[in-house]
């Protein structure tokens, strides 16, 4: 079988697996005040720091709330602060129409309890044009919500620039990015957000873990009530093991992370020439998308039926992200191209340093014959 899904899911790694066996040997649950339970606190914190550290983040400004994935930390991140901050009359919220389902979500029930969205204008890129982002913000917005990156078609957001603005221009506003698509895939200096999320199955990790990272003056409200933990701002016994295997996953991924981007880069750049050559596809990731994600589209060939006839010959690739599998037409190409018949052909490659150029190649073949 050729795996060419990895933005959906990625495989466990061997850092991953040898943590979380080493992990199972503290039992102790951190919230108990004894000594294994100390321990099982300690190894967490020195977990949650190197987690900091390997971002280029200071323990002493931020720290990392463990969640179960990013879906959890979006909607801790975007409800907490609403609800701390909403009775003071913060109640505007700036993101933009390419993100993913758990941020629209949440936004979505938050417009119901009062708050008022804004989309900031993107540029022909795809990415966000920061005059228009400027022109939207006002005395009550709240936060400012932007993916790194962009699950489906790869686009890459301008997440250092705009954090960066704001923190120098708009000081009382909040930047939130949900970096689930772009943690080991790039690196970002994320120094200047106020909050960040990831989900650790990007990177080789265990599903069900991941994180919400914030600036410890950030104050925001939690959303799941009692139980105790070694963080107020989600209750519930943290996974020490998943946290200790979430750590070794991320440092072992950053390891060689130049030699393994070049890797994709040049897999990247030969299946995007290859596919180029085939009459009927169209490219759909811009210039600037990373370079594991490539969306094009196979012009009168619905992306079902694409996915259908490269699973039945054992590849395996997506239609949209697999949070939205199930509609018919994709709508971020939609909204990207303007162009429906491009919508409901597009698919997305996803590919890894793991990935090999047989396994391109052999893409590229039945694509010929599609
Ligand atoms: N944000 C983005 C950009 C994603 O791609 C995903 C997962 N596909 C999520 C959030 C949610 O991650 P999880 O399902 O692990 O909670």
């Amino acid at each position: 079988m050729i795996y060419l899904d990895y933005s959906a899911t990625t495989p466990v790694g061997d850092a991953a697996i040898r943590a979380i066996a080493d992990a199972c040997k503290a039992p102790g649950n951190p919230n108990s005040v004894h000594s294994t339970g100390l321990s099982s606190a300690k190894m967490i914190e020195a977990d949650r720091e190197n987690i900091l550290k390997l971002l280029g983040l200071d323990s002493e400004i931020f720290e990392l709330i463990p969640t179960s994935g990013a879906t959890e930390a979006n909607n801790l991140a975007l409800k907490g602060v609403f609800e701390r901050f909403s009775p003071k009359g913060k109640k505007h919220i700036i993101t933009t129409q390419l993100e993913h389902s758990s941020i629209a979500a949440p936004l979505s029930a938050l417009q119901k309890a009062g708050a008022e969205v804004d989309f900031a204008p993107l540029l022909s890129d795809g990415t966000v044009d920061i005059e228009g982002l400027e022109k939207l913000i006002r005395e009550n917005t709240l936060i400012v919500s932007i993916g790194a990156v962009n699950s489906e078609t790869g686009i890459r957001q301008p997440v250092e620039k705009i954090a960066r603005f704001i923190k120098e221009k708009y000081p009382s506003v909040l930047f939130h990015t949900d970096a689930t698509q772009a943690i080991g895939k790039v690196k970002n200096d994320y120094s200047d957000v106020d909050m960040l999320s990831f989900s650790a199955h990007k990177f080789y990790c265990f599903k069900g873990i991941g994180g919400l990272i914030k600036r410890k003056k950030t104050v925001l409200i939690p959303q799941m009530k009692g139980g105790s933990s070694t963080t107020k701002f989600r209750s519930g016994t943290p996974c020490s093991e998943l946290i200790h295997s979430m750590s070794a996953a991320l440092s072992d991924t950053l390891c060689d992370f130049e030699a393994k981007y070049e890797r994709v880069k040049r897999l990247n750049s030969y299946l995007k020439n290859e596919l180029a050559k085939i009459p009927d596809i169209v490219i759909n990731s811009a210039q600037n998308a990373v370079p594991q994600i490539l969306n094009f589209s196979y012009l009168g060939t619905k992306s079902a039926d694409l996915q259908h006839y490269l699973s039945e010959n054992e590849i395996f690739i997506s239609t949209g992200t697999a949070c939205a599998a199930h509609t018919d037409m994709s709508a971020a190409i939609l909204m990207l191209t303007g162009d429906e018949e491009k919508a409901k052909s597009s698919v997305r490659v996803s590919i890894s340093f793991m990935t090999e150029i047989d396994e391109i190649e052999k893409l590229v073949r039945l694509m010929h014959n599609a």
